[in-house]
C-alpha cells in the first residue's frame, strides 16, 4: 500500500505500438514460470502483483507488464508497454503502447539507473519465499512502502552497493510479500529468483 502524503502517482500513456514481440518473448518467458509457479497472479480480493520488465535497445527506455495483468494467465505483445520517461521525485512516468505502466514501474526504473549494465527486473510476491529472504539477502527498510521515492532511493543504494554481482536478489520487509530480483541479463535475474523459489521446502 501506498501510504497518505506521498506525491499521487501520475502515469502518462502515449498511445502507440506495443513493444515488438519478438523483442519481448524471452521476457514473457519468464513471466510465464513465474505466473504458473505463483510469482505473478491476484489476491482473492482481486488485486494482481507481480511485473516483469527488461531494459529497451534504447538504454534510456525499458519495457514492463501492464498495469492490472497479474490475474492474466498469458500475456500478449498489447499486455506490455514501453517507458520513455520516468522520475522517482515527481512520482511520474510516461509510456507509450496501449496500456498503463504499473505504480510499481518507478521501483524498476531506479533499478535500472543505478547501473547502466542492469538488462532485467522482476518483482514478485510469495509469502514463504518473502519469509525466508528477509534478512538473509539485502533487505529494503519496515518503514518503506512499495513504489514511493523512498524505496526507488534505498534500491538505487542496495543496486550500487552490490554493482560487482551480475544478479541479486532483494527481499522488502514494508511490501509484504514483495521480492525484486534483477541482473545482467534476463537468464541471470531469472534463474537467480527462480532457484530461490525451487530451494523452498513447500508443505
Ligand atoms: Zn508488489
Amino acid at each position: 500500500m501506498i501510504d497518505e502524503g506521498y506525491i499521487k502517482y501520475r502515469c502518462q500513456l502515449i498511445e502507440g505500438c506495443p513493444p515488438d514481440w519478438e523483442m519481448i518473448q524471452t521476457l514473457d518467458s519468464w513471466r510465464n514460470l513465474f505466473y504458473d509457479s505463483g510469482l505473478i497472479g491476484q489476491y482473492p480480493d482481486g488485486i494482481g502483483y507481480g511485473n516483469v520488465s527488461q531494459r529497451d535497445r534504447n538504454p534510456n527506455n525499458f519495457i514492463i507488464s501492464g498495469t492490472k495483468t497479474g490475474a492474466i494467465p498469458r500475456l500478449r505483445a498489447e499486455h506490455y508497454t514501453r517507458v520513455i520517461d520516468y522520475d522517482p521525485d515527481k512520482n511520474a512516468v510516461t509510456c507509450e503502447g496501449l496500456i498503463q505502466a504499473s505504480s510499481e514501474t518507478l521501483t524498476h526504473g531506479a533499478i535500472y539507473n543505478s547501473n547502466p549494465a542492469i538488462k532485467a527486473v522482476f518483482h514478485v510476491h510469495h509469502r514463504q519465499l518473502w519469509e525466508s529472504l528477509l534478512y538473509e539477502v539485502p533487505t529494503t527498510r519496515k518503514d518503506i512502502a512499495y513504489g514511493t521515492p523512498e524505496m526507488a532511493r534505498e534500491l538505487i543504494n542496495i543496486s550500487r552497493e552490490n554493482s560487482d554481482k551480475e544478479s541479486l536478489i532483494v527481499a522488502m520487509s514494508g511490501h509484504e510479500e514483495g521480492v525484486i530480483a534483477f541482473g545482467t541479463s534476463l537468464e541471470k535475474a531469472g534463474n537467480l529468483l527462480i532457484d530461490f523459489y525451487r530451494g523452498l521446502t513447500i508443505y
